[in-house]
């Protein structure tokens, strides 16, 4: 066991330092405070980044960015300001309790009290707010507060499942602990970043590109595709 767990990391290691290679060190810096970026968050679940972005400066125009005024709002007003997004009746709710729990226990709109939590406490902390589950919170800690977190998405979810580096079916939470337990926090940065551009440009949902693949030599999808081919007759 030690020792497949062993290989496992060496495999994870590898994996790290090839698509370092292949796409660079990405610099790190918040964009948003973890506030916005946990309202930015909710709102873009389900849609993509030019949706979500827009509704969320709408959102931001329409109260002219007073967060109490988004919070005492009729629901109606802020479904409208963030229709774009979708889900809209369910996530003007969301963003409502969000402030909603904020106000009452912080006395203001913001999560900089995360700054003095362990990653683990402050993971669920913010999993205790509507709608949002590891991967948002998970957003959050790592993109604004550069904390010990690592996101998974649908891309890291199927690059990950693909690899081999965790089962086939793995769920989302598990593979976030599959590469927390691998590889150093200080990566996990660098490894969310590459997995989802490889996820979006290579390792594709319906037609991954395999022969065009830097992580081809460590995947247990490459290596299943290999032995099938094997077998057709020449
Ligand atoms: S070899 Fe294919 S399946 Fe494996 S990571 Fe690369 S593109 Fe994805």
């Amino acid at each position: 066991m030690a020792g497949a767990n062993r290989q496992l990391a060496s495999r994870a290691r590898k994996i790290y330092q090839q698509l370092l290679d292949e796409y660079g060190e990405p610099q790190w810096k918040p964009s948003r405070s973890g506030f916005e970026q946990l309202i930015q968050t909710i709102l873009s679940a389900n849609t993509n980044d030019r949706n979500s972005g827009k509704a969320f400066e709408t959102l931001k125009e329409r109260f002219a960015g007073d967060w109490d005024a988004v919070r005492t709002a009729p629901l109606e007003e802020i479904k409208d300001a963030i229709r774009v997004a979708g889900m809209y009746n369910q996530k003007a709710p969301h963003i409502v309790e969000t402030l909603d729990i904020l106000f009452r226990e912080e006395g203001s709109y913001s999560l900089e009290h995360l700054r003095d939590m362990e990653p683990a406490a402050a993971q669920t902390y913010l999993q205790r707010f509507p709608g949002v589950g590891h991967k948002t919170a998970s957003i959050v800690l790592l993109f604004s507060y550069g904390m010990a977190a690592f996101p998974v998405d649908t891309h890291v979810q199927r690059v990950t499942q693909r690899l081999g580096m965790s089962g086939r079916r793995a769920s989302a939470e598990k593979i976030k602990a599959v590469w927390e337990r691998l590889l150093p926090e200080e990566t996990y940065f660098c490894l969310h970043v590459h997995i989802i551009r490889h996820g979006r440009t290579v390792c594709k949902a319906r037609t991954p590109r395999c022969a065009d693949c830097v992580l081809q030599d460590e995947c247990d999808y490459n290596a299943r595709l290999g032995d099938w081919k094997s077998t057709i007759p020449e």
